[in-house]
């Protein structure tokens, strides 16, 4: 039986999740317990699930499946494969939109559209889309067939397109908490929040790996590291699909952009990216791959083009690698009009028509037209002229009722009106809050500047202190976010915390400077000679997708212009980076004794930083990126070796402003007994690590404990170091822990010049905290290499 063992598996799994909740307990509930555990769960229990968990099983429906698309014509088949957005079928904008019953006749009666997507504009209460989904189902079920249709919608940080819901800090912000339960919390709370709205398909997570710094969707992704970013990953697509994707709680997820679309060349958004094959193996497959095999059921494709092939002609990554490697099964659909942009931004056809057959037999089962109904016409053109086999076309709407069915809309398309579903509860509140607290990660505190105390008299100046729309960024109840008319009322920004904590009379505000012009920098001066401290909020204003294109990854001017007068006050400063991406800063980072970096933790993050300024809450966010030092010195932590060390750039420049995983905490953690067993391992056998972690200081913490392995000699030139592990734990003062970490082979593996994963033997490191073990591995047989899948 398929899901026996899996849902063993899946309880260790919960198990792990229970644990971690249980950690945080047990530090305040047992003061005298002997401290020392021997297994602490690490981050791979995340990834040890090799089964497709989210069911129904497929086989329970593909009767269905099979005797439905016997009676289907060709233009109904092709009306499953169109996506439109929600202003096809609908009048007006934001909260005044409505239904128009001519346009959904259109769409639903006459094209029989089988998906539909988004907001027009603004996000819309509960009952809004209740009225909507209804009407669209309502239009389907008097079809012929009565097959309901898909609504797709962009929940990015928690669901950001439904009025009340719970947001939740940025996923690079989630990836700084280095707590995969936590994303996997948060993300079942958005599940639900959005299947709420009757709504049962969700256009995340962003999977491409976070490791051109200029992109401006750096913020959506889990960071630099495929290890950090695949366990995260994993994380939220079982948040989101749960056990059973049917249930009144999950949501079908969309990986997405696969792939290869978060490393352009020139750092702006849809732009082409040039990545080896060798490099898509090594840096981009892994998270894809691991959340196929943790189950996902869609796949969005990349709108750019990797070594000149447009993500949506890639029959070569869409199909022979996305079906015939990973064995992904599920639906792919395409992104925003990108079908289109195959001839129009691409020029990789003479026309559309060209473009859609490319891409319809390049592997995309749906097209997210998404404006007018040239792919339903194009393609129904194609196969009647033979250039599209009905096969093919049998396929992709095969895959599309699966999905309807595999999420229950044949038996519950409409929203249930007995449903009391609980959206933007005080407990989800406190989950997000938890994470934006969990993500503040803290990068400099020299002297011990910080935790302020409460009896500080503060000046608080700068464009992010003041405001929630850039502790959201994108994606915020409209695309770009920027409407601050839209956010919640009662959520304090920054200052309003600050002024909370520490009384309004400790608290001087002075805006400063505006994200890009100056506002007047003299005030700042003046109001400091009252203050102790300053605290300095900077950053960036809202943005998605390609807006958010920069020249200069450099703060801007004003910005560093208001940074300069703090300082020069002489007063302690205090930078708060509320950013999406890292912002250049090593014109002030010197002269500025604490800088802590918030990403973009939310709603709660006014509140989350106040804690950690003022102590209520020990930081343990840890960095999921490098932060560079300067704009031609962007490199990522795992470079090779002789990349820094041989400095071919300045000495300076080798060294990042911060480096990936770096993270302060307000106590102090000794590290000692590193161990790695056997010293000398054969062929096929795992190696432990152990390692002891001790609270040296004078507060509780949580520490990320991080696991690096070196390759010292290998046919590949080998990076520096590598993440292959990670656990997070709770340390009272003077409380141990021993970590025991399992390596197996195919941590060991590189992707070889034959583009396979490849074991070699020879001499290896491991790093934790600073102190370093080694082992050797044996040949299988003199000179052999082991290959893997
Ligand atoms: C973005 C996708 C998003 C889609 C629908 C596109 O522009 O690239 O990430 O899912 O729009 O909103």
């Amino acid at each position: 039986m398929r899901f026996t063992p899996s849902l063993k598996i899946f309880s260790i799994f919960l198990a792990s999740v229970v644990f971690v909740g249980a950690t945080q307990q047990r530090a305040t509930s047992n003061p005298g317990e002997d401290p020392v555990a021997t297994e602490v769960p690490d981050s791979s229990i995340f990834l040890r699930q090799q089964m497709r968990p989210a069911g129904p099983a497929e086989q329970t429906y593909s009767s269905r499946v099979d005797a439905l698309l016997a009676k289907m014509t060709l233009r109904e088949k092709i009306g499953q494969m169109t996506q439109l957005q929600i202003g096809m079928i609908a009048d007006g904008k934001g909260q005044s939109i409505t239904i128009n019953p001519a346009k959904l006749e259109k769409a639903v009666a006459q094209y029989g559209v089988g998906s539909i997507l988004n907001v027009d504009d603004e996000a819309l209460p509960v009952n809004r889309w209740h009225e909507i989904i209804n009407q669209i189902q309502a239009a389907a079920a008097k079809t012929r067939l009565h097959i309901p249709v898909l609504y797709g919608i962009d929940s990015i940080h928690g669901a950001n397109y439904i009025r009340e819901a719970t947001l939740f800090p940025q996923p690079v912000a989630m990836a700084a908490t280095w707590n995969p339960a936590l994303a996997l919390r948060a993300s079942q709370i958005t599940a639900a929040e959005t299947r709420a709205a009757s709504i049962p398909w969700n256009f995340s997570p962003v999977l491409d790996i976070g490791r051109q710094p200029l992109w401006p969707r750096l913020y959506e992704t889990y960071g630099e590291d495929p290890v950090l970013a695949k366990t995260m990953g994993v994380a939220v697509v079982r948040g989101y699909e749960g056990t059973d994707v049917s249930g009144s709680t999950s949501v079908a997820v969309s990986l997405k952009h696969y792939v290869g679309y978060s490393g352009p060349l020139s750092g702006r958004d849809r732009t082409p990216a040039l990545i080896p094959e060798i490099t898509l193996r090594q840096y981009y497959f892994p998270t894809f791959r691991a959340a196929v095999d943790a189950g996902a059921h869609t796949v969005m494709v990349n709108s750019s083009d990797v070594n000149g092939v447009p993500g949506h002609a890639n029959k070569y990554l869409l199909t022979d690698v996305l079906r015939g490697e990973m064995h992904f099964k599920g639906l792919v659909v395409s992104d925003w009009e990108d079908i289109k942009s195959v001839a129009a931004r691409h020029q990789a056809a003479a026309n559309e028509k060209e473009a859609t057959r490319i891409a319809v037999m390049a592997g995309i089962d749906m097209s997210m037209v998404p404006s007018d109904y040239s792919f339903s016409d194009l393609l129904y053109q194609l196969v009647q002229e033979h250039k599209v086999p009905m096969s093919r076309i049998d396929e992709a709407v095969r895959r599309v009722l699966s999905m309807k069915f595999a999420l229950g809309l044949f038996e519950h398309p409409a929203p249930d009106p007995h449903s009391q579903a609980a959206v933007g509860t005080a407990a989800s509140r406190q989950i997000s809050l938890q994470a934006a607290r969990e993500s503040i990660t803290l990068l400099k505190n020299e002297s011990g500047m910080l935790p302020l105390r409460k009896n500080t008299r503060v000046l608080i100046t700068g464009p992010a202190a003041d405001s929630l729309v850039p502790l959201n960024n994108g994606w915020t109840y409209m695309w770009q976010g920027a409407n601050a008319a839209l956010y919640p009322k009662d959520r304090p920004t920054l200052r309003g915390a600050v002024s909370e904590k520490i009384g309004p009379a400790n608290v001087i505000y002075v805006p400063g400077s505006g994200f890009d012009r100056v506002i007047d920098t003299s005030k700042v001066t003046e109001a400091a000679a009252q203050a102790d401290a300053i605290i300095l909020a900077l950053g960036e204003d809202s943005y998605a997708e390609t807006p958010g294109n920069i020249d200069d990854l450099t703060l801007s001017a004003p910005q560093l212009q208001l940074a300069q007068a703090a300082v020069a006050t002489g007063k302690p400063v205090i930078l708060v980076l509320v950013e999406g991406r890292p912002r250049i800063i090593s014109s002030i980072a010197g002269r500025i004794p604490a800088i802590l970096m918030a990403y973009n933790p939310s709603n709660e993050g006014g509140q989350a930083i106040a804690d950690v300024l003022f102590g209520d809450c020990n930081p343990s966010g840890k960095l999921p990126f490098t932060y560079p030092r300067h704009t031609n010195a962007l490199i990522n932590y795992d470079h090779k070796r002789y990349e820094t060390e041989e400095q071919p750039f300045s000495q300076e420049g080798s060294k990042p402003q911060f480096d990936f995983g770096t993270g302060l905490s307000y106590t102090t953690f000794a590290y000692s007994n590193l161990a790695a067993t056997p010293a000398k391992v054969s062929s096929g056998q795992n190696i432990k690590v152990s390692v002891a972690v001790k609270n040296t200081g004078q507060r509780e913490g949580k520490e990320v404990v991080e696991l690096y392995l070196s390759d010292l000699a290998a046919s590949i030139t080998p990076p520096g170091r590598r993440l292959v592990r990670f656990g997070k734990i709770d340390l009272k003062p003077d409380e141990s822990r021993t970590l025991s970490f399992t390596i197996t082979p195919e941590d060991l593996s590189f992707i070889g010049a034959d583009l396979k994963p490849t074991i070699e033997p020879g001499d290896f490191e491991v790093s934790v905290g600073g102190l370093h073990a080694s082992f050797t591995l044996a040949p299988a047989q003199a000179g052999s290499k082991r290959v893997l899948r």
